[in-house]
Parts: C-alpha cells; structure tokens; sequence
C-alpha cells in the first residue's frame, strides 16, 4: 500500500537533471495534487492525462507519478468504460452532500 500524504519525487529526465524549472513545478504540482487523491482517483487522473495529445508515454507518465504503468492502463481503461464497474457510493446513497467517510490520515 503507498502510504497517504507522501509526495512522489518526479523520475523524469527533465527533472532530474533540472533541465526546465517549469516542468519540474509543474510535475511537483501534479504529486502534490496525487498525495491527496485515493488510489482508484489517482489512477483515474493519471489514466484521463494519458489520452490527451501530447501526453507524455504511460512509462513517462510512471516516472513522474510513480504509478505502475499498469496502474495506469488500468485507470484509463476505466475512464474508458466510463467507470460503470466501479459502483458510485454517492449515486446510491441517494440525495447525497454528506462528504465520504474519511480514509485514515496520518499527522
Ligand atoms: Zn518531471
């Protein structure tokens, strides 16, 4: 299990040699934004980046990340059955709002 709020140290060449600092913000940014999804979420939005043109290759997409690359052919497969497997606890509950059970959070 890859333990809550720890933040990916972007692999990619770019960052590891420093070559351009907005690159490496920006893929700070996207670990950042990653360490406070969940799992299936952080897939989710590591499979959706993946589709658009441009995108960096899922191997890529894994340095940065530190997703498996299966990791993320899986959440884009996902995405792409519109995630009708996966069952909307919200959907269900029905009139909705109340905020999920929280996920232990470690202080
Ligand atoms: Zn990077």
């Amino acid at each position: 299990m890859t333990s809550e709020l720890t933040i990916h140290e972007c692999e990619c060449d770019t960052c590891k040699t420093g070559a351009d600092p907005e690159t490496t913000r920006h893929h700070r940014q996207m670990n950042i934004f990653l360490s406070r999804l969940d799992e299936p979420q952080r897939r989710w939005y590591v499979g959706l980046i993946s589709q658009k043109p441009n995108s960096p290759s899922d191997r890529q997409l894994g340095k940065i990340t530190g997703l498996d690359e299966k990791t993320i052919r899986r959440g884009r497969q996902e995405i792409e059955t519109e995630l009708t497997d996966l069952p909307d606890d919200r959907q269900r509950r029905e009139g909705g709002g109340r905020p999920r059970a929280e996920k232990k959070i470690r202080r």
